[in-house]
């Protein structure tokens, strides 16, 4: 069950802003707390030889990697961009640099950054990759990613099964195996398979790891290959419209761990690199009404704020949670607008019918100076949104320890 602010401490936060500031409520408040329990929860139930990296793409702000760093195996960096971000918090903690379209560039630095390991996302970058480990003098380790052609259709995005640009297609394999060990600067060290991305059915979750298993164990039998990794990306999901309904991670985890049983495959670890499961519940977007109106017979909210902050809800198009945090305080000496037991699209201050973050919500009050908080802000919020759209100020980053953590399960 989702906490409510006044667990969190968040109110205090707010009730300080109202009491010491002029300009309206706009604010990321993250609980720290809450992110190192729960990402210390995951990682202490996983299986033996099973390895938690974070993929820092969901929320690479600083303060987040700093408090993940001493607990997950390592991380998962998309760019030298994350690369340099991470040695910034860790000169030693293990990376996994993939992504598509990796430069040149950005491959040497990633060797010379000391990565643990490369995905390599086509034949081409494999060369790539060979190529620069041979002006370095230096071998590095691969991991082919694979696109299946399964079809998975039960998650909200499927990054295999069908046409995409990632990984290699499962049809090339055998190719890029081969292609791999002729090249003298390279090691296959395994595969990579993340095909999925915010799945909620932990059984589902824990049937795809076994086709993983499967198909490794074939490659590896048919190739006589001799691997370390398996990564199975990451993908365990978050509900944004049902709140009590969570990722059954204990389950998912016995899951795991029978299959492992069943059929283990000696020598090789598998890796993991969720990013929203880990990051989202710790975030909360907190933003003050601005305005109210009626046009053409709908209610809007209008917010100091939008999806120039927090883009998520636009992007997947849902109507995001939040609460009304009642705040008292009104300077004006004209009436306070407000309504009552109306449904209320809320709207942020972009100057754009997109930026929409709720609709048709029901309210029993809602006033101009009071805060909406959004919950489930923690992953693929702020990094994902256009900042600069419209150049209004952007919103305070607040890192705080709250008293009663919150966890999403
Ligand atoms: C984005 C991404 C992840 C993290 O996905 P989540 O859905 O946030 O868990 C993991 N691996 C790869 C390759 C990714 O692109």
């Amino acid at each position: 069950m989702l906490q409510t602010a006044a667990d969190h401490g968040i109110l205090s936060f707010i009730a300080q802003w109202k009491r010491e500031r002029q300009e309206p409520v706009s604010a990321f408040i993250y609980d720290m707390r809450q992110l190192r329990e729960h990402a210390a929860r995951c990682v202490r139930e996983l299986p033996a030889d099973c390895r938690l990296f974070y993929a820092m793409k969901a929320n690479p702000a600083r303060p987040i990697l700093e408090c993940l760093a001493p607990i997950v195996h390592g991380f998962e960096a998309a760019s030298i961009g994350e690369v340099r971000r991470i040695r910034e918090v860790s000169a030693d903690k293990p990376i996994i640099f993939g992504g598509p379209g990796k430069k040149d560039a950005e491959i040497q630095e990633a060797l010379e950054l000391g990565v643990m390991l490369l995905h390599a996302e086509s034949l081409l970058e494999l060369r790539r990759i060979s190529h620069r480990a041979a002006a370095l003098g230096v071998t590095a380790r691969v991991l082919l990613r694979v696109n299946l052609r399964a079809s998975f259709p039960e998650a909200t995005l499927v990054m295999a099964g069908k046409p995409t640009q990632f990984g290699i297609d499962e049809v090339d394999i055998p190719e890029a195996i081969a292609l791999a060990r002729s090249l003298p600067h390279l090691s296959l060290e395994g595969f990579h398979l993340h095909s999925i991305s915010n799945n909620l059915d932990a059984s589902l979750h824990a049937r795809l790891i076994a086709v993983y298993r499967d198909r490794v164990q074939q490659w590896q039998e048919r190739f006589g290959l001799t691997l370390r990794y398996l990564n199975a990306g990451g993908g365990f999901g978050i509900s944004y419209t049902d709140l009590n309904r969570v990722f059954d991670w204990p389950g998912f985890v016995s899951g795991l761990g029978r299959e492992i049983a069943a059929r283990p495959l000696p020598g090789i670890e598998m890796l993991f690199e969720p990013g929203r499961y880990l990051a989202a519940a710790c975030g909360y977007y907190a933003t003050e009404v601005t305005d109210l109106k009626c046009n053409h017979g709908q209610h809007y909210a209008i917010l100091r704020g939008g999806s120039h902050h927090f883009r998520l809800p636009g992007a997947w198009q849902h109507s995001h949670p939040f609460e009304i945090v009642p705040v008292e305080r009104w300077d004006y000496p004209f009436p306070r607008p407000e309504v009552r037991d109306v449904t209320v699209v809320v709207a942020g201050e972009l100057c754009t019918p997109k930026d929409v973050l709720a609709r048709d919500v029901a309210v029993k009050r809602l006033r101009v100076g009071d805060v909406l908080l959004f919950h489930y802000a923690g992953a693929y919020g702020w990094t994902i949104s256009a900042h600069d759209f419209l150049s209004h100020a952007h919103p305070e980053h607040k890192y705080m320890d709250m008293e009663d953590a919150g966890n999403p399960r």
